[in-house]
């Protein structure tokens, strides 16, 4: 693997929100037509397989609040989280918690994409409308929000800070928090379904942003559903109830129209380089626990990847081609997945509540 780990000194987070609100304006039109793929359950072998592992429109017009001084994920990666996660039920506070008390405000902002009602953006942004208006008081409740006024959506509170709880199939999660808007990804408009925890999308963040600066000319990640801020069921999805799984579409050869459609891959469309560069990046996290890619897909990568890793890494990463490391590989055959790829990340350092099993 890439020795990714010196190279990963983030930039100042205010930095990056200053860039996210001088850039995030500049983002395409996302024409919100995504399907979302069917997941179907892991069969009984690949549960097993992963078990420890697994299952804006630009404007001109200014932002309601000038986001630059605030920091939105501030919250340091503990270095010793990346085997931590735990099945143990308890009722420790996460450790994140703790991380998060010490740190500066962290707070994300969405734009709005049209002219729409608090009420309106609330139900589409998955906040309750109650909690917009306390977030953004200088709003009044009864007027229309126009087009590409940012809007805080997320604030971090120390005393109740975003929680993964039981497993990503039967789990849920408190106070989510909601993927911040970037120039290197796109969210849908609607959004109920775009939260996570801390280290989920903070992960996420640093992964995009350092795709985005390998190919600054794109394109821009498509990134599906996550959870909803308070978990729970998500359908079509299994999975997805707890905060730490994320459906982002395959990199693919071609012209973006900037659909947001997942599209099949196969070996002609399936742009190989800028897939594994992704994936590199979101392993560089050190914070994934499983990359569920179609078999047909990791053969691809697997021969891209060939070019950047040892055969013995390549073992411990790919479950393809079947070898006697494949049951514990990173990246793992789930039915479902040829046309987006999903990502689990692990459960938060310090939280025996969060369950690193499927189910
Ligand atoms: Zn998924």
């Amino acid at each position: 693997m890439r020795d990714a780990a010196n190279e990963h000194s983030p930039r100042p987070l205010a930095q990056r929100l200053a860039l996210y609100a001088t850039l995030g304006a500049g983002l395409g039109l996302v024409t919100c037509v995504a399907v979302p793929a069917k997941e179907n359950a892991p069969s009984p072998m690949q549960s097993v397989l992963a078990a420890g592992g697994a299952d804006l429109p630009d404007t001109s017009i200014p932002p309601a609040r000038a986001p630059a001084d605030h920091i939105p994920l501030a919250i340091p990666v503990s270095a010793d989280s990346a085997d931590s996660p735990n099945a143990q039920s308890g009722s420790s506070p996460p450790a994140l918690a703790d991380a998060a008390a010490d740190e500066p405000l962290h707070e994300v902002f969405w734009t709005a994409h049209e002219k729409l009602s608090l009420d309106a953006l609330a139900i589409a942004w998955g906040v309750k409308a109650a909690q917009l208006s306390e977030l953004n008081p200088e709003l009044d409740r009864g007027a229309p929000v126009t087009e590409g006024t940012k809007l805080l959506v997320y604030r971090h509170d120390p005393e109740h800070p975003p929680q993964s709880i039981g497993s990503p199939n039967r789990g849920k999660l408190r106070n989510g928090m909601p993927l911040p808007e970037g120039p290197g990804w796109r969210l849908r408009t609607h959004r109920p379904r775009t939260y996570g925890t801390v280290n989920t999308i903070r992960a996420l963040v640093d992964a995009f942003e350092d795709f985005g600066e390998r190919f600054p000319d794109g394109p821009k990640i498509r990134v599906g559903e996550l959870a909803r801020r308070s978990g729970g069921r998500v359908p079509p999805h299994r999975s997805h109830r707890s905060g730490r799984d994320i459906d982002i579409g395959y990199i693919f050869h071609g012209i973006d129209d900037g659909e947001h459609r997942w599209k099949y891959m196969n070996v002609r469309n399936f742009d190989a380089e800028k897939n594994w560069a992704l994936v590199q990046e979101l392993l560089d996290t050190d914070q994934v626990q499983t990359i569920y890619i179609a078999k047909k897909l990791q053969k691809l990568l697997h021969k891209e990847a060939q070019k950047h890793l040892p055969p013995e890494q390549l073992a411990a990463l790919f479950e393809y081609p079947k070898t006697s490391e494949s049951p514990h590989a990173k990246i793992q055959h789930w039915r479902g997945h040829s046309n987006h790829m999903h990502v689990r990340f692990q459960c938060e350092s310090g939280n025996r509540r969060c369950s690193a099993r499927s189910k």
